[in-house]
């Protein structure tokens, strides 16, 4: 790997929202396709990238089980939306000419693979982007879970969170234009401040493997790249 960089390997977390641009609902072609074009400016680079994206431009389980779903059946079509949103990002990457895999938690035969974690490694390491959709195949998680999780289990150095804002601030800075932005906290800072960062199934599952979180604004054009070349863009959580 190149020493210049400061990532060899990154497990990128975007939400659904982050696909959605300003429609407030579904995919926006335009910003998929940017991120789409994000994502090979890094692969381009050597680094290796395993994806994880959210599913609430589509749907939350959460909130259909408030209006009388069992949670559960509201969780696994919250699943089947992350991965409509993983086809249509690995339709993106191959228009971009990125070879890309998309593997799921639960299995979909004919339309991805199954996740399987010693393939996904031997792809990241040939220069393919792995997706891995479906978050973690199990109800009451969230992808954030899921990202950490597959962070772990593919030992990427540093889950990157893409969010809309500039990353993890001492208030929310919609409601306080005062709110300061933090550049680097500790885990334990996270918890005892109660910043919103990831719930607490993820955050801790990050602090107890010691996964570096760095939450960053990606609707800036170029941030994924100034990042991975050392720019410390966005909120870097570690010990
Ligand atoms: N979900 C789930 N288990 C997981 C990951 C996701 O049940 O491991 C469901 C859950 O209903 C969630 C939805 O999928 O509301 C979409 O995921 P998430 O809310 O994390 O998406 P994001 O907020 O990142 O867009």
């Amino acid at each position: 790997t190149n020493p210049k960089f400061n990532y060899r390997r990154i497990l990128l977390k975007l939400s659904g929202e982050a696909l959605m641009g300003d429609e407030g609902f579904g995919i926006d072609p335009v910003v998929l396709d940017r991120m789409a074009l994000e994502i090979k400016e890094l692969i381009d680079m050597g680094v290796q990238v395993g994806l994880v994206i959210g599913g609430g431009n589509l749907f939350r389980g959460q909130k259909l089980a408030d209006a009388g779903m069992h949670r559960v059946v509201g969780d696994h079509m919250g699943m089947l939306a992350t991965l409509m949103n993983g086809l249509a990002m690995r339709d993106a990457l191959a228009r971009a000419h990125v070879n890309t895999r998309l593997m799921s938690a639960i299995p979909l035969n004919g339309v991805c693979d199954t996740y399987n974690w010693a393939e996904a490694i031997s792809l990241l390491r040939s220069g393919r982007v792995v997706i891995f959709s479906a978050g973690t195949g199990n109800p009451f998680f969230t992808t954030d879970s899921a990202a950490c999780l597959r962070g772990i289990e593919i030992e990427a150095d540093v889950v990157l969170k893409g969010t809309k804002v500039d990353g993890v601030y001492s208030e929310d800075p919609m409601k306080n234009p005062d709110a300061e932005l933090y550049s680097t906290l500790d885990y334990n800072d996270v918890l005892e401040k109660e910043l919103k960062v990831m719930d607490l199934a993820a955050f801790t599952l990050a602090r107890d493997h010691s996964l570096p979180i760095r939450v960053f604004n990606m609707n800036k054009p170029g941030i994924l790249k100034s990042i991975v070349m050392g720019d410390e863009q966005g909120t870097l959580i570690c010990h």
